[in-house]
């Protein structure tokens, strides 16, 4: 069969008329392969085949489970260079991006098997009739876990979710995105390997109608992307009543306060930029900086730009790939031009590097910005790092909450107590003083949005339990019990009111 192939002004990977989705290097525009996007019946028989197998694989002990995604977690990283080169066909990204990708996978795996099975364990808690009843609460799947996943870290994001999921007894059915879908594949295809039974981890392939049927059939659905389809995803969820969690788009702030180290702020802000060249949801995308140390810190960041290597070349040393795909290509140059017309100055990049490849773009420096501009307000996705002087940390607090995102952010200061605190006024889901994105790769810490960021939260317990639901149960030990028709009777009544007093005078036994 002969794919079609449609305009391509999006996606390297585009619909063709029979279905079947292209998918290319962004680097090279080779054609890496096609998959044909899979109907809402194929996608509903996956599901089926997942329900099946669910009940045997939730009634397996928690520590399989932990070990067998260890076992995975030790080919992934045996076959790292695989999945490197995988990656980085995919997406363009330099070497030490897609290495970034296995090696926090790996983190939160050796993170969820040290800790899931404590926190799944059935749990007692206060009965309101201490001795007489047992409260208990156990932890159960949901039943089939669905995860639609982006494009821009197509391992890490592909398959972190699905960790924890799997790991409470969820049979789990990925769909990866159409752009690039071999990676998905070939992490899937390692947990296999490893043991896992196939119709407890499978895929489907597709783009937009593919992941709405995915909604349509599975028992919670977990979701990366975009906030305009996370929209979609909650409302189908909703009417269906089944769980959801969205981890959408973010315009994330950093402040540079007058006291912080300006080395470590200048170079620390380019990191948080350039990362995947900017497409990460929590990339660093408006910096606010002091009055006082605004020329100094616009002069050290030029000075540290000059020292980013772009490059398709090997090599971890790489600072920077290309950029994935056309339309983040076209709106990085459309902020450019819409801050420029307002009175912005590019005083460091802005422009493409054709020499490198058809998606490169310079790390791009910007000044004189203000609200008035989309590269400020507006999700870009690209390597920008528009630069705004404030009065003082008050109007950078101000201006880094007047934004429909809050997903992260960042503070760097000497003060360590104080950035904290300003830290808890920003509204977002993490805050980094004097680092950037490095709660995302903390497992331990919940990572989500606030605002139009999202809901619900990945890693930490959080991100454990979301594919759970709680069942509560209660057994009456049958002390002191009689047949009755009402629990009335003045013993009943003085044990409550004695129950009462104990509560109110005595807190400390906590019943
Ligand atoms: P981006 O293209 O910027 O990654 P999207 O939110 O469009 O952001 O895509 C993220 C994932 O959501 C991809 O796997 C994509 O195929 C999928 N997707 C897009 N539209 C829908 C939709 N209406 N329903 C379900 N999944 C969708």
């Amino acid at each position: 069969m002969v794919a079609v192939e449609a305009p391509r002004t999006q996606f390297q990977s585009t619909i063709s008329t029979r279905e079947q989705i292209l998918v290319r290097n962004p680097v090279t525009d080779d054609i890496l392969g096609h998959i044909e996007a899979m109907t809402a019946e194929q996608v509903q028989a996956v599901v089926a085949r997942a329900k099946a197998a669910q009940p045997a694989w939730a009634a397996r002990q928690v520590k399989e489970r932990c070990r067998l995604l260890l076992k995975w977690a030790d080919l992934l990283w045996k076959h790292q260079a695989a999945a490197i080169q995988r990656i980085r066909e995919a997406t363009g990204k330099n070497a030490f991006g897609a290495w970034e990708e296995v090696a926090v996978l790996d983190t939160i795996t050796h993170y969820y098997a040290n800790h899931a099975p404590q926190w799944l364990a059935p749990q007692t808690r206060r009965s309101v009739l201490p001795i007489k009843h047992t409260a208990r609460v156990y932890c159960k799947p949901w039943g089939v876990a669905g995860f639609i996943t982006p494009w821009n870290y197509p391992l890490l994001n592909a398959i972190q979710d699905m960790i924890p999921a799997l790991i409470a007894g969820n049979t789990v059915v990925l769909k990866p995105s159409e752009v690039t879908p071999y990676v998905a594949s070939f992490a899937v295809d390692l947990m296999h390997e490893a043991g896992i039974p196939r119709d407890v981890v499978q895929l489907v392939y597709g783009a937009a109608s593919t992941g709405a049927a995915l909604v349509d059939s599975v028992d919670y659905i977990a979701f990366t992307g975009s906030t305009a389809t996370g929209r979609r995803i909650a409302s189908r969820a909703a009417e269906r009543l089944i769980g959801c969690s969205l981890e959408l788009g973010g315009k994330d702030p950093l402040i540079v306060l007058a006291d912080a180290d300006l080395d470590l702020a200048a170079s620390g802000t380019l990191v948080g930029a350039l990362e995947n060249a900017g497409q990460v949801c929590i990339s660093t995308e408006r910096i606010y900086v002091e009055a006082p140390i605004y020329d100094a810190f616009v002069a050290k960041i030029i000075d540290y730009a000059k020292q980013v290597v772009v490059s398709p070349a090997e090599g971890m040393e790489i600072h920077m790939g290309s950029l994935t795909n056309d339309r983040e290509l076209e709106r990085t140059e459309a902020h450019i031009a819409d801050a420029v017309a307002k009175g912005a100055k590019v005083v460091y990049g802005g422009k493409r590097r054709p020499d490198l490849g058809p998606r490169f773009f310079e790390p791009t420096i910007l000044t004189n910005v203000d609200h008035s501009m989309k590269v400020m307000t507006e999700e870009t996705f690209g390597p920008l790092v528009p630069l705004m002087k404030v009065r003082d940390a008050e109007e950078a607090i101000r201006l880094a909450n007047d934004n429909e995102y809050g997903l992260s952010a960042a503070i760097f200061t000497a003060d360590l107590r104080r950035g904290e605190q300003l830290a808890t006024r920003i509204d977002s889901g993490d805050v980094n003083i004097n680092t950037t994105q490095w709660t995302f790769g903390t497992p331990s810490l919940p990572m989500g949005g606030v605002k139009n960021s999202g809901m619900g939260r990945r890693n930490g317990p959080e991100g454990l339990l979301r594919f759970v639901r709680p069942q509560s149960v209660l057994v009456d030990n049958q002390l002191m019990s009689k047949p009755q028709l009402s629990l009335y009777s003045p013993f009943n009544i003085r044990v409550a009111m004695l129950l009462r007093r104990v509560r109110r005078w005595l807190p400390m036994l906590r019943i």
